[in-house]
């Protein structure tokens, strides 16, 4: 709702969002977009890489009677469908600076905005300052049960609000879930824990015959792994939910992993442990 909310108020009926092809706004949105603000998506691959500022040049398009007005560019960091890799603040510079040469809006999903400067040792604003708007969850590494957060100029949240309302998002009582959003943000540095599992997870895995990790994209809390063995990567996920080991499919013979707040070191030996065992 929260990323929802950010495209209804910097867009307008008929215009045009440039995101990157495995943004969550457009793989796992539902539509939404197109329902709710009436936008065309214009999906683009790589853009949450370093050449995203050069392959963003290509899709900005000029004034024509033709062409939809692009309002808005939508970033994501850590960017899940990447493998929760994170985007420097040097890219998302250059982005920035594109796009507002262009007129156009910035808005970041940054469901897992404190998983990025956790990773790149800097202040969250250090990223933050690079966008017109930011989407964080409470509910994914920061542990909280629920909640996410909207933050942009007060002109656009008090637009933020009457659509949040609109979508159903209006609550009352929120401070009791707002309690367990503070205790959320406290908890920023113990991020650090899931990466260094994280790490743990993909370094052992890896070692195991018939799993391919990109360790270069093992950055932060996510593990994309690609099962290639006698056992498919459906059949392990079931194989390892039997060992109380929950992770899910990505795509056909990818596994998504992810450390949390409730994962030590020794719960990752035993995944190593159990795997080797199933795969060996
Ligand atoms: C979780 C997440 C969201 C929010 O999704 P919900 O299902 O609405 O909680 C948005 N962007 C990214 C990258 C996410 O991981």
């Amino acid at each position: 709702m929260g990323n929802q909310i950010a495209v209804l108020v910097h867009t307008k009926r008929g215009e045009e969002v440039i995101l990157d092809s495995d943004a969550h706004i457009y793989y796992y949105e539902a539509g939404g977009s197109a329902l709710l603000a009436g936008v065309q998506l214009s999906p683009v691959k790589g853009l949450l890489t370093p050449q995203g500022p050069e392959i963003l040049k290509k899709y900005l398009r000029p004034e024509d009677i033709h062409f939809p007005k692009t309002s808005l560019v939508c970033l994501e960091n850590t960017f899940n469908r990447g493998g929760g890799t994170v985007l420097a603040p040097a890219t998302m510079a250059d982005i920035y600076e594109l796009s507002h040469k262009q007129n156009l809006k910035v808005h970041l999903d940054g469901a897992r905005i404190f998983n990025a400067a956790i990773s790149l040792n800097i202040k969250v604003k250090e990223l933050t300052c690079y966008c017109d708007s930011i989407m964080f969850c409470l509910s994914k590494g920061l542990a909280a049960p629920v909640g996410s957060l909207l933050a942009g100029t007060s002109e656009f949240i008090g637009t933020a609000r009457k659509y949040r309302k609109i979508l159903g998002g209006g609550m009352r009582q929120a401070g009791v879930l707002a309690a367990a959003g503070l205790i959320a943000l406290q908890s920023v540095d113990r991020l650090k824990e899931d990466h260094a599992n994280a790490h743990r997870l993909a370094t052992g895995l890896s070692s195991i015959p018939g799993i391919n990790i990109d360790l270069q994209r093992v950055q932060t809390n996510i593990i994309v792994v690609k099962v290639a063995g006698k056992v498919s990567a459906s059949e392990l996920v079931d194989k390892l939910a039997a060992h109380q080991i929950k992770c899910a499919t990505f795509g056909p013979g990818i596994i998504r992993m992810v450390t949390h707040k409730d994962i030590s070191p020794e719960d990752i030996d035993l995944v190593l442990a159990t795997a080797k065992n199933l795969l060996t």
